[in-house]
């Protein structure tokens, strides 16, 4: 069975507790399960968890308020909606609330089961509707992995990982080969399939701790951590015999199309200063692999590795 919608309520008193978990007995629409934390920490730590569809944060918490909970929530790009809980009537909080991103606030004693079940059921379809437009706005349509702009975001956020704990890690940029040749003969519709076909072999193939995006028309690229540039080349071989065994068949109309990839790699910190650098230098290699005759991997430092399987 499918579990309810859980809803986590924030707050340090007890009484609060009890006043919520009757109201939301009384809910008339579809039931909720909920849970409480009764610490700033034990609350954050849960909310971001990300298992729950709304949560309730009270704004007094101890020694600390709701406000800076909300503000860590974020900062650790949260996505579970908030209604902000105010004893005051203060505007400031309010403001305050809504600025460090709460979806809706409520004062306390005004609070009625009708008042609390239409502010949650406003987040939970506010929370849907946010995450469906975070997925477009980060994923490709076509192969459904992540786009340039998301891909871009989390090479900058692994930059400064890396740096912090002093980690390599490896950029791939691989572009098919040939592939307006694919269009050509066949149309763009079996050119859209050869790309899906790719995308999900490379999706398939990286660890979970990587990532792989569409940077451009026919162009992917894979972020490997904690990956220095020789490892990523044994990857690299690895993924090239995945793909010399495995044309993209198209059953329906008795296709079986080869592909093949040009790849450019280069590593941080052995090849580069700054994201941008090292985007440049991958760029570059792959530009040298395009040269030196496709179906070929080049690193920063000019190497070119041919794969084992030529096709
Ligand atoms: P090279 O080996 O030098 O990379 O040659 P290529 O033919 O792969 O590269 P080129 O840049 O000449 O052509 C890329 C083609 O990719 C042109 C463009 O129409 C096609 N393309 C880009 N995006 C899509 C897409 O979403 N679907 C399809 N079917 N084709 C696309
Ligand atoms: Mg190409
Ligand atoms: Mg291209």
């Amino acid at each position: 069975m499918a579990r309810l919608p859980r809803l986590l309520l924030i707050d340090d008193d007890r009484l609060q507790h009890r006043i919520v978990q009757q109201m939301v007995k009384h809910f008339r629409g579809a039931p909720l399960e909920l849970e409480s934390a009764e610490t700033y920490a034990a609350g954050l730590k849960k909310l971001l968890g990300g298992q729950y569809a709304v949560c309730l944060l009270d704004y007094r918490l101890g020694e600390r308020d709701g406000l800076a909970l909300l503000r860590e929530a974020q900062a650790a790009r949260c996505e579970t909606p908030v209604i902000f809980l105010t004893a005051e009537t203060s505007e400031e909080v309010d403001v305050a609330a809504l600025e460090a991103g709460a979806s809706d606030y409520l004062v306390k004693n005004e609070i009625t089961p009708r008042l609390l079940e239409r502010a949650i059921r406003y987040a939970l379809k506010l929370g849907l509707t946010l995450s469906q437009l975070r997925q477009l706005a980060t994923h490709d349509e076509l192969t459904g992995i992540i786009n340039r702009r998301e891909f871009q975001r989390v090479l900058d956020e692994e930059w400064r990982r890396a740096q912090r704990f002093q980690h390599p890690f490896a950029l791939v940029i691989a572009d098919l080969d040939h592939f307006k040749l694919i269009n050509d003969t066949h149309g763009h519709q079996v050119g859209d399939e050869v790309l899906w076909h790719v995308a999900s072999l490379l999706a398939g193939q990286v660890r979970t701790v990587d990532r792989v995006a569409r940077h451009g028309g026919e162009e992917f690229a894979l972020l490997m951590v904690e990956t220095d540039r020789k490892q990523a080349v044994e990857a690299l071989k690895r993924l090239y015999a995945l793909l010399a065994e495995t044309p993209c068949v198209i059953a329906e109309k008795n296709l079986t199309i080869p592909v093949t990839l040009s790849a450019g790699v280069a590593a941080m910190p052995s090849d580069a200063g700054s994201p941008a650098e090292l985007l440049a230098k991958a760029d570059k290699a792959l530009y040298a692999a395009k040269k030196a005759g496709r179906n070929r991997i080049v690193t920063a430092d000019g190497k070119v590795v041919r794969p084992v399987v030529e096709t």
